[in-house]
């Protein structure tokens, strides 16, 4: 049978002729250049990211053109983008029906991603606080249905544009697919609601690729309080409940970051002293700059670092302007770059990353509307003096660090011989009580 399409040079071994040599020799070569050119990209990308920037050159002094170079090597990775929602409420999560290769109505679409030189992001698969939980959050409701359809529809489109995404697990995997040229996807699920109260949930969402939870929304749930949105929520547990203390402890053990948007100081501030590997805030700008509970206090702030009582972190900016300026309709580049300033400010520019909640808002700021312009925000970093080490950190390199931290930790317990958790919610009546047996 001669080679085709479908079964590839290498697969034709009958009958060796000068043909074959030749074409085997060729294919050889191709491989060996193909391999070259990946190494290449990979060396330019992983150089950026590793903070070793002065290796690269250095950055032309126009912002715009720095803005681009710095993009090519350090693309940036953003910690939550409602793209699955979107997909939800606009196509019924029919993915024969997107076209994401073409614009849509929302932030997000290929070739406004590749224009932005966004290089990878984590899928949120959220789905809303339910009203009809109950006080205890005991009764039934269809969230976890409705977060596997979000994590299915994820998958369907990370297949279907195969070509532009990758499913990544590890920060191995992201760099690697970043290298490649492809858009490095993650999963994000968006509060403990989501959860059905049930650390065994949560164990299947990590096995089905999610990687971040966020420990609440703007409700609170069984495992922690939330901050609310725009005022704020009396408290329920102050903070985490033991069956909260267990999530993070089975998160820790899992590899699968802690989130910490949307949860109140209380919370966040318990996580950080518990938590054995670093946290993320997703999507969370600063409270000092726009003074509403779901943005982190400094109090908070300066709990996210490496030294004595603090625990590493990376906090990624959220881009709504209802909840980055007082005067929301005058939010622009410059404002989403003084919360970044800020954070940097109050904790170091190694724990400040981007989170747009782009497809999750109703209003961009001026100058930030789509995945198209990130470069927009690089460029007035770097007229404010931000280097090419600090501003890789930021879009990318310190997601990864904290990242490859939480897989440490995970590694470090599983030597240990941390067990699963059995934790179960003491109101669940399904079940028997811990200390029944
Ligand atoms: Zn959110």
């Amino acid at each position: 049978m001669p080679p085709t399409e479908e079964t590839g040079l290498l697969t034709h071994i009958d009958g060796v002729d000068e043909g074959t040599v030749r074409r085997k020799t060729v294919t050889r070569a191709v491989v060996r250049g193909t391999l070259l050119v990946v190494f290449a990209v990979a060396l330019a990308v992983v150089l950026l990211y590793n903070d070793l920037g002065e290796l690269a050159g250095k950055l032309p002094k126009d912002p715009h053109k720095a803005a681009a170079v710095l993009l090519d090597q350090a693309p940036v990775i953003d910690g939550h983008i409602d793209l699955p929602e979107l997909i939800r409420t606009v196509y019924a999560n029919n993915a024969s029906a997107v076209e994401l290769d073409k614009p849509t109505r929302g932030h997000v679409d290929i070739p406004r991603i590749r224009k932005g030189k966004l290089g990878g992001f984590f899928w949120s698969v959220y789905v809303d606080c339910p009203s009809d939980a109950g006080e205890e959050f005991i009764n039934a409701t269809w969230r976890v249905r409705d977060t596997l359809e979000q994590i299915d529809i994820s998958h369907q489109l990370i297949e279907k544009y195969r070509e532009t995404f990758e499913l990544t697990l590890t920060a191995a995997d992201i760099t690697s697919a970043i290298s490649r040229g492809k858009v490095a996807s993650l999963l994000g699920v968006e509060g403990g609601h989501q959860l059905g109260n049930s650390l065994g949930v949560l164990r299947t969402y990590y096995a089905l690729g999610v990687r971040y939870m966020t420990l609440t929304h703007v409700c609170h749930n069984a495992f922690a309080d939330s901050s609310g949105l725009f005022t704020g929520i009396e408290p329920l547990h102050h903070g985490l409940s033991p069956l909260g203390e267990a999530l993070v402890y089975e998160m820790n053990r899992l590899g699968m970051l802690v989130d910490l948007s949307h949860t109140s100081d209380d919370t966040a501030l318990q996580a950080l002293n518990i938590s054995r590997a670093p946290v993320i805030f997703s999507h969370s700008a600063a409270r000092a700059l726009h003074d509403i509970p779901r943005n982190v206090p400094d109090e908070v702030l300066k709990k996210v670092g490496t030294g004595p009582g603090q625990q590493d972190g990376v906090v990624m900016v959220n881009f709504y302007p209802a909840f980055v300026s007082d005067h929301p309709d005058e939010a622009d580049v410059s404002t989403v770059a003084d919360h970044i300033d800020y954070i940097a400010s109050v904790t170091s520019r190694k724990h400040v990353g981007i989170g747009s909640d782009y497809d999750g808002i109703e209003t961009t700021p001026i100058g930030l509307e789509d995945v198209s312009k990130y470069p927009a925000l690089i460029a007035e970093l770097y007229i404010r003096g931000w280097g090419k080490r600090d501003l890789a950190g930021l879009t990318g390199a310190n997601l990864l660090r904290v990242k490859a931290g939480a897989e440490q930790v995970a590694l470090q317990m599983a030597r240990e011989g941390a067990l699963p958790a059995a934790d179960i919610y003491e109101k669940r009546p399904d079940l028997p009580s811990r200390r029944d047996h």
